[in-house]
């Protein structure tokens, strides 16, 4: 397409090679546009909430990805329609800045698109539904506001942090080990959060995986792990304070660059050169020693007679560790990388509270542990699992709770989850209504039906009666004037949500509302698509 002037600077569209584009225009774009978005979120919909489904997606090299992740799901998807880019888009940015509640988001979405559908139908401009939306928006996050509650949560009580993201975490495959799962998380975010600051920094949170063992042996690590053993099966496994070398030159004789060669013709020759590869040998190992290391981690491998000996000499070394990991482990000891046994000095060293090494299962597989790193706060988490599919879901559910323990840390105010959060907004929605004399008043009365999308599809995919559930829980939230009922989707006995500690951060909600709104009003502004026609 291009903006042309014709000779009196009137401007003028061109459509280059016209027949070949399709262009759908006013109403027809609208609903088309709304279908497809439409289309996007009912894909979600059965994956909302605790009792939700998961889906299985097969990448075109033939990975397979079972989620419950509403941005993994749409990531995975390969969304061809512009318009279903756009959820795809938002799905994402609830993810960036919030982390959880990329489901719910796209539900909202999808249900305020029903809406306005309804109302265009009406004939009612889309410019009005646009606005009416806008206004109904912040209707409901200042309410949001006044319904949230403060919990009190400090470095020797994380309960409620644990609880909350215990309410993330019911919604995933992992929903088994929810508990221990919430509390790893937590203490991880609490180990490097700046309470101060109220910031956490999650690059400090490594998340790693190894396939076997079971989900509960998951476990947290103050310290960096490192996919490695012990050079010598004799060479101790535990090492305290242990004050690291951290090495790039490998322990062998020096090879001269420039041909040479070594006539040996008598056995006294041999023997003096034998002494002296072992003096190579001794005098490095000794230089270590010298500096006071307890420990020598080496970029490069050593032959069996380097290992004996280091051995003998009783220092432990670790060999071919990668560069990455090298570089992490001198950050976080605070140590240097020491590229000649030259250079050795003592405060080059790093230095560790505890190095040790952990065997697992039969398969003689070891990792070693570096923990009570002098420099740096990293943890790591240490997923465990019964296949690659299940730890790489663990890694984006972990992910999902981290950056809620977050959320909390930055502000930590909460509403109930369950929809009873979206009820309770539903309900001021529609109440505010009436003050709008124009027509507006539509509009905000359909956003108040939108918010119970969510209730109605965490109540369907419970499979309980959506509709007949959703006006007892709204009644019951009208008549005892209780902003804590929801879906009692777990079949507890009790749809007081305070009651089953279903709690959401205040933020990751009005966010949602916000970003749903948003691209609503983005989509119902489309008049004109044009688009290269299908052959
Ligand atoms: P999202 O990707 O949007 O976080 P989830 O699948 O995690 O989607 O579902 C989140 C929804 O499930 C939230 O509305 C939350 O309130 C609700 N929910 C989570 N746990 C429970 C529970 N135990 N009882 C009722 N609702 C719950
Ligand atoms: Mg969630």
């Amino acid at each position: 397409m291009a903006l042309a002037f014709d000779e009196y600077g009137r401007p003028f569209i061109i459509l280059r090679e016209q027949e070949s584009k399709s262009r759908l225009r006013g109403i027809d774009a609208q609903k088309a546009n709304i279908a497809a978005g439409v289309a996007v979120s009912r894909i979600l919909r059965t994956s909302l909430g605790p009792k939700g489904m998961d889906k299985m997606l097969q990448s075109p090299d033939g990975d397979i990805t079972i989620t419950n992740d509403g941005a993994t799901i749409l990531e995975q998807m390969d969304v061809d329609n512009q318009i279903g880019k756009l959820m795809v888009e938002l799905s994402r940015s609830q993810d960036y800045e919030i982390g959880d509640g990329t489901t719910g988001v796209v539900v909202m979405a999808g249900a305020l698109l029903e809406q306005a559908e309804k109302l265009l139908e009406r004939g009612i401009h889309s410019i009005r539904v646009a606005e009416g939306f806008e206004i109904s928006s912040r209707i409901a996050v200042d309410h949001l506001e006044r319904i949230a509650d403060k919990f009190d949560f400090s470095t020797t009580n994380i309960e409620p942090l644990v609880q909350t993201c215990m309410t993330t975490l019911s919604s995933k495959i992992v929903n088994r080990c929810k508990r221990s799962l919430a509390e790893i998380a937590v203490k991880a975010v609490m180990a490097v959060a700046d309470l101060e600051r109220k910031d956490v920094n999650l690059d400090l949170i490594k998340v790693e995986g190894k396939v076997g063992g079971k989900l509960e042996d998951t476990e947290l690590i103050y310290g960096i792990l490192v996919d490695k053993d012990m050079s010598h099966p004799q060479m101790p496994k535990e090492i305290n304070d242990a004050k690291i070398a951290i090495l790039t030159c490998p322990f062998e004789p020096p090879k001269p660059k420039t041909k040479h060669k070594v006539d040996i013709d008598t056995v006294e020759k041999f023997q003096t050169l034998r002494k002296q590869e072992q003096k190579y040998f001794d005098d490095m190992v000794q230089q270590c020693k010298d500096v006071g290391a307890t420990l020598v981690i080496c970029q490069w491998g050593f032959d069996d007679e380097a290992n004996h000996l280091l051995m003998h000499r009783n220092l432990p070394a670790v060999r071919w560790v990668g560069g990455v990991e090298l570089e992490l482990i001198a950050i976080a000891t605070g140590g240097r990388i020491v590229p000649r046994f030259q250079e050795l000095t003592p405060d080059k060293l790093g230095k560790a509270g505890l190095v040790r090494e952990k065997a697992f299962g039969t398969t003689k597989d070891r990792m070693l542990y570096i923990e009570h790193c002098a420099n740096s706060r990293a943890v790591t988490i240490f997923i465990r699992g019964g296949n690659k599919m299940m730890i790489e879901e663990t890694k984006r559910s972990l992910h999902d709770a981290l950056c809620v323990a977050r959320n909390l840390i930055r502000n930590d105010s909460i509403v109930y989850g369950g929809g009873a959060a979206e009820i309770s907004c539903s309900i001021a929605v529609e109440a505010a209504a009436d003050k709008y004399p124009g027509v507006e008043q539509y509009a905000i009365r359909a956003f108040a039906d939108a918010l119970d999308a969510v209730p109605m599809a965490l109540a369907e995919n419970s499979g309980l009666q959506p509709i007949e559930t959703l006006s007892a829980v709204k009644a019951q939230q009208i008549k005892e004037n209780n902003h804590c009922c929801g879906i009692d989707c777990n079949d507890t006995g009790t749809n007081d949500m305070r009651d089953q500690n279903v709690f959401e951060t205040l933020i990751g909600k009005q966010q949602q509302i916000l970003l749903a709104t948003q691209v609503v009003k983005m989509i119902l502004k489309i008049d004109d698509v044009i688009s290269p026609s299908e052959y």
